[in-house]
């Protein structure tokens, strides 16, 4: 029965496609972020120990980015980024009451306005409109309980990815084209609590780890507890690429997946004690900001081809407005992955959140995580990818190059925060830290006044 209606709706799709859609060349586009995914959890991204068919199946058929880093290490903040194409110090949604500015353009509203019918999908309050990212989309779709802003519980994360796929199904079968989705699906955030069936990388462990924060939290797991809990998310990574496959299935079966621009993507990794904890949002190693990139267009994006070099969510809008020929604004931080340079570029993440603020900059196989203001470790990645010892000796250069970009990026999104935000204080930059020329630039904006003591 399935087969037959499958049958019958690719047949409609296609008399359709022939008539009313055959005027607008623009794809449609399905954004789709898996929440809490690693580029390390992925089979196409080496993991010998996990099966996720459907997402291998997209990078085989599409464009995977090897080197893909998040702009921060938790959700709102990263996927403002996202959005925006600004990093977090321009946005400035980084606490945890921030929501996203209105006079913030997100990619919703650039594509609403030439035309396209907008929708998103959200498993994660963070991404609600209680933070403000309704902004730009026809439909919002949040499939929890929330009524105020301020923290979010990993208990309000109540649904599945495969509920979030049924209602994506649904929105697309009455969407008229070109439309643009986004789909945030929850799983494999916490809790680790796959479908029994899904729950199959866990080998033989005897113990009674679960899932539930109050057991993955704890303090006194035995490495047996750990390989088990991490087993539990290679689970929910599992089921979601069942339920990203089953996305994946519609669009082909109603004839929309060749003229769809599929970018399958994360907002941040997750923490399985590396470097002593677990989770996300607490800091800036590789675990937490090395996320899967892939992207799949049939005739602009090659198919099966793996690029190494390093890209950001930041750049996803400039590559979506590039596959829908509209400009890209000057204002916008990123660059389109169709036309990514051949130098090599400075890869910026950041997290201010309870108390902490750090900061990372990545250029080349050198990234320079700062803790604190004027106390920075350096990783050689080429040589230590698990940045397990920073490096002092003999690279001097290098850390003061870094250095110097970290002031000069933090000079630069100033600028482009205020220009884009106007007045209001500033989140993160004290007057010790700007050049002369900011401190000109911010004058002439009126945003700050010299003073004039003269001694
Ligand atoms: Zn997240």
């Amino acid at each position: 029965m399935r087969e037959i209606s499958v049958t019958l709706r690719a047949a409609l799709a296609l008399t359709l496609l022939t008539s009313a859609c055959g005027d607008d060349p623009r794809p449609n586009v399905l954004l789709y972020v898996a929440d809490t995914l690693r580029a390390d959890d992925l089979a196409c991204y080496g993991n010998p120990l996990i099966e996720t068919p459907h997402v291998d199946r997209l990078a085989a058929e599409g464009s995977l980015f090897e080197n893909a880093y998040a702009q921060s290490s938790w959700t709102r903040t990263s996927m403002a980024s996202l959005l925006t194409s600004t990093y977090p110090a321009v946005h400035g949604v980084e606490g945890r009451m921030e929501a996203l500015a209105e006079e913030m353009r997100v990619l919703p509203e650039m594509l609403s306005e030439a035309g396209y019918t907008t929708a998103a999908i959200t498993g994660n309050p963070n991404i609600g409109s209680a933070f403000g990212f309704r902004q730009g989309f026809d439909e919002f779709f949040e499939l929890y309980e929330r009524r105020d802003a301020g923290r979010v519980r990993v208990g309000e994360f109540v649904t599945t990815a495969d509920r979030v796929s049924e209602v994506a199904i649904e929105w697309i079968d009455r969407a008229s084209e070109p439309f643009f989705l986004l789909v945030l699906s929850i799983d494999p955030h916490s809790p680790y609590e796959p479908p029994p069936e899904f729950d199959r990388f866990g080998g033989d462990y005897q113990g009674s780890a679960s899932g539930k924060p109050e057991f993955i939290n704890r303090l006194d797991l035995s490495r047996q507890d750990k390989q088990r809990i991490r087993a539990l998310h290679y689970g929910e990574v599992a089921f979601n690429d069942h339920a990203f496959g089953k996305l994946v299935d519609d669009l082909e079966a109603r004839g929309l997946y060749d003229r769809t621009a599929v970018i399958f993507v994360s907002d941040h990794g997750e923490e399985f004690w590396e470097h002593g904890g677990r989770g996300h949002g607490k800091t800036l190693f590789e675990e937490v900001v090395h996320v899967p990139l892939i992207l799949r267009l049939p005739g602009r994006v090659a198919a099966g081809e793996r690029v190494a070099r390093p890209v950001e969510l930041v750049d996803v809008v400039p590559t979506v407005l590039e596959f829908s020929d509209l400009p890209i604004p000057a204002d916008i931080q990123g660059i389109s992955l169709l036309a990514l340079p051949a130098a090599q570029r400075l890869i910026q993440s950041r997290l201010v959140l309870d108390g902490t603020e750090i900061n990372a900059v990545r250029l080349g196989p050198n990234k320079l995580i700062e803790e604190a203001r004027g106390s920075s470790k350096l990783f050689d990645l080429g040589r230590d990818p698990g940045e397990k010892e920073s490096v002092s000796e003999g690279f001097g250069e290098q850390r003061r190059a870094l250095e110097r970009m970290l002031v000069k990026s933090r000079q630069d999104n100033e600028i482009l925060r205020v220009r884009l935000r106007g007045s209001s204080a500033p989140v993160s930059v004290r007057p010790d830290d700007l050049s002369p020329e900011v401190v000109r630039e911010l004058e002439r904006l009126g945003y700050i006044e010299t003073e004039k003591d003269g001694g």
